[in-house]
């Protein structure tokens, strides 16, 4: 028998190994084997067995079984194929990105001893304890050495047995090295951990008063927290270190140190405490007749119009069925707000599940998906790969995010679309949330793919924010240089404030690379056949657009008004800070970037500072757009509206929609209606009308045409091919000569090679090339077919072998 087996590496296809005798009946599919490939060992999974051996080769026989029980089950095999197949990248590469580094020990692989596990190894048998004692000792271990001190067969069921007893984390290499953070926590004596025991407590209560207070505001947190650090809980209480000290002397309370990030133990519990209006009963009921006709939905709610409570009410009824449910959200909406939110309804049937995991947390979440202990996950796009037993709902929300999109490693999915195929696989439904749906979603309505659910009412009525646009020509005038806040935005600031109401005030960092634009009139170059702002480029002193690759010589007199003089705008969050800081010297004043947010939890502290009243001004990018619920905000201002307007990219409409609408959105949330300023100088541009009437409809029908004329998708399927090398000209030759000997027959959907605006990025030079392919299955399966033949002949070139390629289905 032979096995057909995925292992961790970019190899074009899966290799075959042979099954000993000694393990035949023994293997399944989706287990794990040992095998080796040229020296050296790795974990692979086994995707299929079979009886024919290879003819062109005789395969070498697996080492060893790792597992008994598989580790995932055939919707994920097929998802890892589907994505390979259509992300054009190998399986491997999607098994690298799905199983924590534990479960692909390799011989690189570090096992680093647990100090937290202390020194009593009595629990261990006899070889665990060999390698817990050595790990004692050293500190961390290569595996190669922990198959020196065991017998070869025995050194990956120790090192599972290690792991699951944590006494060690296995690591994929030293880089990847996560030192877990430790905070104190206080806990509730287990004596103390039952009604009745706790109200006789409370009721025999003496001295003290003040501790019990403390105990009250513990008890408290407990309920909506789930755990409670020592700092929180004296922040919270305003309680001394004395009092604390004296519940924890009388063992009420007790302190452990423990890692900040352990997956939480919530009671099971499901706490439905609010009714849904009738706005959203009514969405709610439209959604659930279309999901037992099998439809997937959109459900394209205005911003506060309580889309987060519909989901858990849906989550609900998949946990009473003893189902599963994905609740995707973008990287950045991972915020603890809406994570407390949804412990706060479902405890631990809920869990998060991010990229700041260490090993072994991700191993156990894992495991407990795999099981069904975990009803729902929370996550960003990698939780897409966990394997879940019984999934019934995936919901994404804030569908439009462009943040889906994997682009660094492979593959370079997108979680939405990968989303409705894994869904489909699992006979599972997809709701799509968002108030800004993207425009091939909404294609989807329109051609019946999807159903539409919408909830137009904010819940509580409050209307939208009344939307302003200020002519920043008219404000320019007799300035040099450009304002930044103009004196409408100032006033409407000094109100807010003077009103104890907060202000968001939004630059978009991506608007940072400079373009050319009339400082007269505002015009900008854009391209003749794509509706798309023309990107100067500054070496070759000429404008080119990007999608079609026309090159129009620099323009030195503005088309629209004749004036000469051009300017580069160019300033982002931190210029905006400071014009701020100088304007209102007495206002608390943050900053909301990357630049700001570097720590873990940077980004929640200022969140919550926010949310308690602790600034009065938020600065800020898209970083505080998303997923946020603030009480107290009744301005937001958008500076630098045109920014988000010239941006080299067909999607720049569609973008710029999204995110001034989802930025408005943030404004008087609660009971009063707030204001948006949006500065611009291009203020009759029709996208900023849409806005000002919160029109999508409007927007999508202007978009879509324009998609259609110039066949952007939904219209095409777009494939992006990144070339990439240090040597420029090698780079050339490479990307000229993929050009060259592609397929005749796909050469009309290709334009390029183009270098893009940034041509260098960590000293390698980049050209890319685009194919624009008609939405027929058969000649986009063609052509993929053809490129990696390409890309084969490439690689296997000396001159181009050193040339990096990235193919890049569906780029955002
Ligand atoms: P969206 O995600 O659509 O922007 P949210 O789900 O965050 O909106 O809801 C906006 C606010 O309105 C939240 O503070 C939420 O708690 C509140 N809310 C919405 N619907 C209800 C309801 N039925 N009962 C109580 N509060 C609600
Ligand atoms: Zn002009
Ligand atoms: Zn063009």
């Amino acid at each position: 028998m032979f096995a057909e087996i995925i292992i961790p590496l970019a190899v074009p296809k899966n290799y075959t190994w042979e099954i000993p005798e000694e393990f035949s009946g023994k293997l399944q599919v989706g287990c794990r084997v040992e095998v080796s490939l040229r020296n050296k060992k790795y974990t692979g999974i086994v995707k299929s067995i079979y009886k024919d051996s290879p003819e062109a080769f005789t395969p070498k026989p697996i080492l060893n079984i790792i597992d008994e029980e598989p580790l995932l089950f055939a919707p994920q095999l097929k998802l890892w194929e589907w994505m390979a197949a259509y992300y054009m990248c190998t399986e491997g590469e999607v098994m690298n990105a799905a199983l924590p580094s534990y479960f692909k020990m390799n011989s690189e692989s570090i096992i680093v001893f647990n100090e937290e596990y202390g020194d009593d190894f009595s629990l261990l048998n006899n070889e665990e304890y060999l390698v817990a004692e050595a790990l004692f000792i050293k500190k961390e271990l290569k595996l190669s050495e922990v198959q020196q001190i065991l017998d070869s067969r025995k050194v990956y069921p120790v090192l599972k047995q290690l792991s699951i007893k944590k006494v060690c984390y296995i690591w994929e290499s030293l880089k990847d090295r996560y030192v877990p953070k430790k905070e104190t926590y206080i806990v509730l004596n287990p004596a103390y951990d039952n009604e009745a025991a706790l109200s006789d407590l409370l009721n025999n209560w003496t001295k003290a008063p003040k501790q019990m207070e403390l105990l009250l505001a513990y008890i408290h947190l407990l309920k909506t927290n789930g755990s409670v650090t020592k700092k929180e809980l004296l922040q919270k209480s305003a309680a001394t270190e004395a009092q604390l000290k004296g519940l924890l002397e009388k063992n009420i309370l007790l302190s452990e140190k423990k890692e900040v990030n352990r997956i939480i133990q919530l009671p099971l519990d499901i706490k439905i405490d609010f009714t849904l209006s009738t706005a959203q009963q009514v969405a709610l009921e439209s959604i659930e007749t279309a999901f037992a006709k099998k439809e997937n939905c959109l459900l394209f709610g205005v911003t506060g119009s309580g889309k987060t409570l519909l989901y858990i009410q849906l989550l609900e009824k998949v946990i009473r069925e003893g189902k599963q449910a994905l609740y995707l959200l973008p990287e950045i909406a991972l915020t603890t707000q809406l994570i407390r939110r949804l412990q706060h309804h479902f405890g631990g049937y809920i869990a998060v599940y991010h990229s700041k995991f260490n090993d072994s947390e991700r191993v156990e979440l894992w495991n407990k998906v795999k099981t069904g202990t975990i009803k729902i996950i929370m996550g960003a796009r990698s939780s897409l790969l966990l394997p879940f037993y019984a999934l019934d709902l995936i919901i994404i929300d804030e569908e439009h995010e462009p943040s889906y999109k994997q682009y660094e490693p492979a593959p370079r999915y997108h979680a939405r679309d990968t989303a409705m195929f894994y869904a489909k696989q699992c006979n599972a439904k997809v709701l799509l949330g968002s108030a800004t749906p993207s425009v091939e979603t909404f294609y989807n309505v329109s051609i019946q793919k999807l159903t539409l659910v919408k909830l137009e009412e904010r819940f509580g009525g409050t209307h939208l924010p009344l939307i302003e646009i200020i002519d920043t020509k008219l404000q320019n005038k007799n300035q040099q240089e450009k304002i930044i806040i103009t004196n409408p935005l100032k006033e409407e600031i000094t109100a807010a404030i003077a009103n104890k109401k907060q202000v968001i005030l939004f630059k978009n960092r991506r608007g940072y690379s400079p373009y050319k634009v009339c400082s007269t009139c505002g015009w900008m170059p854009e391209c003749k056949h794509c509706n798309v702002a023309l990107t100067y480029h500054k070496n070759k002193n000429h404008l080119i657009c990007h999608y079609c690759n026309t090159i129009y010589s620099t323009i030195n007199t503005c088309l629209a008004c004749g004036g000469q003089k051009f300017e580069q705008k160019n300033f982002g969050t931190e210029k905006v800070e400071e014009t701020i800081i100088e304007m209102f010297p007495e206002a608390k004043i943050a900053r909301m970037d990357l630049d700001t947010v570097k720590g873990k939890n940077a980004h929640n502290n200022l969140i919550q500072q926010f949310e308690q009243g602790k600034i009065d001004i938020l600065i800020g990018t898209q970083m505080l757009v998303k997923g946020l619920d603030f009480e107290h905000v009744h301005l937001v201002g958008i500076v630098d509206a045109d920014s988000l307007l010239h941006f080299a990219d067909f999607r720049v409409h569609e973008r710029a929609f999204q995110m001034m609408e989802q930025v408005s959105g943030r404004a008087g949330r609660k009971n009063t209606q707030g204001k948006v300023l949006i500065q611009a100088m291009q203020s009759d541009h029709p996208l900023l009308q849409f806005i000002k009437t919160h029109d999508y409809f409007a927007f999508y029908h202007k978009e879509i045409e324009e998609r259609k004329q110039f066949f952007y998708p939904p219209f095409s399927r777009l494939i992006q091919v990144q070339f990439k090398n240090k040597d420029i000209q090698k780079l050339q030759k490479t990307a000229d000569y993929f050009v060259a000997n592609m397929d005749s027959r796909f050469q009309k959907y290709l334009i390029g090679p183009a270098e893009p605006f940034i041509n260098k990025i960590r000293n390698q030079f980049i050209m890319e090339v685009l194919f624009k392919l008609p939405k027929d299955t058969a000649t986009i399966e063609a052509c993929k077919a053809a490129m990696q033949k390409q890309f084969a002949i490439l690689q296997n070139t000396r001159e181009f072998s050193s040339t990096i390629i990235i193919p890049n289905v569906d780029p955002v």
